[in-house]
């Protein structure tokens, strides 16, 4: 089967982004994508970046340090949207330049110093477990704002919002509930911190719930097979 090209994707879902950006009162500039890479072949992430695609997202350490050898690209930024092993943060810090899984205190200890040690302040996303699910990474809702008081004071940890996965739904109006919440939760943190200014990025929303994470407030939309096609076919 052949797939469409990424840039015909790429314009659909943008034409998708601004659509649900007009339902919603927001400006189409407040929205990112994150192209999402886990085992797309490097030849299809050129022609992502070629169509105009300038954020990666990558689950996997090694996969990243491999494509972003293969592909030097000054303008795109990479971000780690996997969980993140501690004893991987060496590896992360040189092929990613956001962390969106900041997920627990021995991490964000770990990011903090390594960072500092080669001189750097890392952007990175507090991720939350906004559907309460044992089998997902994330602080917890109600442990949420001691959490950030914690790594706020982390000079290595440059924090910039909230990322999350919430629970999955065929139907995708039932994600909105949980994006919400995340707008709220993220609301919540600017009014308790001193520099509410630098918390403006909620990462959320998927392939199949982008348009109704963007109706929430999503600044991030982190989207794989929407834009690449099936990971099964494309991998093989
Ligand atoms: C795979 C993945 C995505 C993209 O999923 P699609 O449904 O393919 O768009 C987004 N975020 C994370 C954390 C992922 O692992």
């Amino acid at each position: 089967m052949k797939q469409d090209c990424v840039s015909v994707n790429l314009s659909r879902i943008r034409e998708k982004i601004v659509q649900a950006c007009s339902r919603a009162g927001r400006d189409p500039a407040e929205v990112k994508l994150v192209g999402v890479t886990k085992t797309v072949p490097v030849e299809r992430i050129r022609e992502g970046i070629e169509a105009g695609i300038t954020i990666l997202g990558e689950n996997y350490i090694q996969e990243a340090r491999i494509k972003r050898e293969a592909i030097p690209a000054p303008s795109v930024t990479w971000h780690c949207i996997g969980r993140l092993q501690t004893n991987k943060v060496n590896a992360a810090l040189q092929c990613c330049d956001w962390i969106e899984t900041l997920d627990r205190e021995s991490l964000a200890k770990e990011l903090d110093r390594k960072a500092q040690l080669s001189g750097r302040r890392i952007p990175a996303l507090i991720q939350v477990n906004i559907g309460s699910e044992p089998s997902k990474s994330g602080v917890s809702p109600d442990k949420l704002s001691a959490f950030f008081r914690f790594v706020r004071e982390l000079e290595g940890l440059d924090v910039r919002g909230l990322m999350a996965l919430p629970p999955f739904f065929d139907a995708p109006e039932l994600a909105r509930p949980y994006f919400r919440r995340m707008r709220e939760l993220l609301q919540a943190l600017r009014e308790d911190s001193p520099s509410p200014e630098n918390l403006t990025e909620l990462s959320m929303g998927m392939s199949g719930d982008f348009e109704v994470a963007v109706e929430e407030g999503a600044t991030l939309v982190r989207i794989g097979t929407a834009l690449f096609g099936s990971r099964t076919i494309s991998a093989h």
